[in-house]
């Protein structure tokens, strides 16, 4: 391909979930878009595969999000009758917790706030009327009925399909080297080719702060484990008596779907064992640890659910130190804009973000509330796009003055250190798969030995860095939750941040 053949409105970085949102909306407006992409489309190295993400209006994170999720919906409704699939299935959604806790004292909140229909039960009438469920009685819930899943990796194909036939180009396997601006627009670098554009977005997930070092420390990847469990009763984990769940316990913050996709019951721990590690550092093969806190948890709250394992497959959070995205233009340049940390709770707003992302590409501006997000809370650089909504201290705006005149004519060249191909990290990968299994540690070791449901044996893998306790009465669990760092039941999830209700 020639070098600058190719001139763009608008180019994408990164083409999972966001991002196939993004180069859609960007199509749908008639712009000249092109999305690239370091692995395939889709493909299960980021934090966008697992078949199944929660979506629910009831929202015990923030209220400013509830505005967001209805024009999601709309959305999503949007993009369904394009691709002629179903990609959003409304089974209802649980979010339960102590009476006291943020968990429903949020969720209860936010559907009273928005007057979102909704039902609350205690723990008991939940476990009558959804017998897959087994709770503390004294648990209470927000039912809320159009909760449900979307199907990640379809909703990244039907996008990216749909962009395509009004004339995107999608590249895969293409990996991102760098950018610079040039003027009002920007260059890309990637291992294949160079291209330029009037406007960049960067929906680069765990790798973003590779792509703009202004992230630094403020999207952090983390590891996460999922498991498939073969339930004794099937028939209580089916999408028509189980709603999906978001659960505050004393053992951990759970959520999980029922049958749908592949086989089982699936269920996943948030913040899992707080493994903050680079992409390709990360474990990728699930562990015995790792299978072990999923089955406890399951056993205690699900125990119908919790038979032999059929699945575990890992993902990646990228959280932002408040849990909040981070959804800005570059405060130096404000054709480049970013969605960034969407920790852990980011997907269900895929639709929304996409059409957030066309807005700053392509008027640096969008009509939808995101003050929540500016990432000046966290760099002090206040961007074009918040300057006027901030209430900002004169100060600041000086200094982001002087700064941009000279950088408009071209500026530095932003680089990834990290200049593999996907080749070469895709055999990096499996030579560690090998080196694993090869010491009976993971990977095609794993199996051995090893029958469903057992729990870690003399193979368990040795993680001296892993944070998990046996608690007196037995529960293996994050010792996170043993030491008094958190008290599961009033705090946000972690040790910094209060929950806003
Ligand atoms: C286990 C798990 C469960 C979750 N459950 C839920 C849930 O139930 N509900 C919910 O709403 N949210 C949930 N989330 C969060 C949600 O999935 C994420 O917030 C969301 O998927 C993030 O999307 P993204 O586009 O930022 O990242 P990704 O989908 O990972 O996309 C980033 C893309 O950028 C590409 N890329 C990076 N660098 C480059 C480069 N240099 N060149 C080219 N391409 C590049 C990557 O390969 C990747 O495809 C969950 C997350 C995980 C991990």
């Amino acid at each position: 391909m020639d070098s600058y053949s190719k001139h763009y409105n608008t180019i994408v970085i990164g083409i999972g979930g966001m991002g196939s949102a993004t180069v859609y909306e960007l199509a749908k407006r008639g712009q000249r878009v092109l999305g690239l992409e370091q692995y395939d489309i889709p493909h299960d190295m980021g934090s966008s595969h697992g078949y199944t993400r929660i979506i629910r209006m009831a929202y015990y994170e923030h209220p400013s999000y509830v505005m967001l999720l209805k024009r999601a919906y709309e959305l999503w409704n949007e993009i369904e009758q394009r691709s002629g699939e179903k990609l959003l299935h409304k089974i209802g959604s649980i979010d339960a917790g102590p009476a006291d806790s943020w968990v429903f004292k949020g969720s209860f909140r936010s559907v009273i706030e928005h007057n979102t229909p909704h039902e609350v039960l205690s723990g008991k009438e939940l476990n009558t009327r959804f017998p897959g469920y087994q709770l503390p009685h004294d648990t209470m819930a927000v039912y809320q009925k159009d909760g449900g899943f979307l199907v990640p990796e379809r909703c990244t194909v039907a996008f990216a399909n749909a962009a395509m036939a009004m004339g995107a180009e999608i590249h895969g396997r293409e990996t991102v080297l760098g950018w610079e601006p040039v003027g009002d627009g920007v260059r890309v670098f990637t291992n294949r080719a160079t291209y330029e554009a009037d406007s960049l977005v960067i929906t680069a997930g765990a790798w973003n702060s590779d792509i703009l070092p202004l992230l630094n420390g403020l999207a952090t990847p983390e590891r996460q484990v999922l498991a498939w469990f073969q339930p004794e009763r099937p028939e209580l984990y089916q999408p028509d008596v189980f709603p999906v769940f978001n659960l505050l316990t004393d053992d951990a913050r759970s959520y999980g779907f029922p049958i749908y996709g592949v086989p089982g019951f699936k269920i996943g721990i948030y913040h899992h064992f707080e493994e903050h590690e680079r992409p390709e550092q990360f474990e990728w093969e699930p562990s015995v640890e790792d299978e072990e806190l999923l089955r406890e948890h399951t056993a205690r709250h699900f125990p119908k659910a919790a038979g032999p394992t059929l699945t575990l497959k890992t993902c990646m959070f990228t959280n932002s130190p408040d849990k909040h995205f981070i959804i800005d233009l570059h405060p130096q340049y404000p054709q480049v804009s970013f969605g960034a940390g969407f920790s852990g709770h980011g997907y269900k707003f895929a639709s929304v973000i996409g059409e957030i992302m066309a807005d700053m590409a392509e008027r640096q501006e969008t009509r939808h509330d995101i003050s929540l997000f500016n990432a000046a809370r966290f760099t002090g650089q206040v961007s074009d796009l918040h300057i006027n909504k901030l209430g900002l201290e004169p100060g600041r705006m000086t200094q982001r003055r002087v700064a941009r005149p000279t950088q408009r004519r071209g500026g530095r060249r932003h680089f990834i250190n990290r200049q593999m191909s996907y080749l070469e990290r895709r055999d990096r990968l499996h030579d560690r798969r090998r080196r694993n299994a090869s010491m009976g540690l993971y990977g095609n070791g794993y199996g051995k030995g090893h029958a469903a449901g057992q729990t870690a044996g003399s193979h368990a893998p040795q993680r001296s860095q892993r944070p998990m306790r046996r608690r007196a009465d037995g529960i293996y669990t994050p010792s996170r939750y043993l030491d008094g760092r958190r008290d599961v039941q009033d705090r946000w999830d972690d040790d910094t941040v209060e929950p806003f209700w």
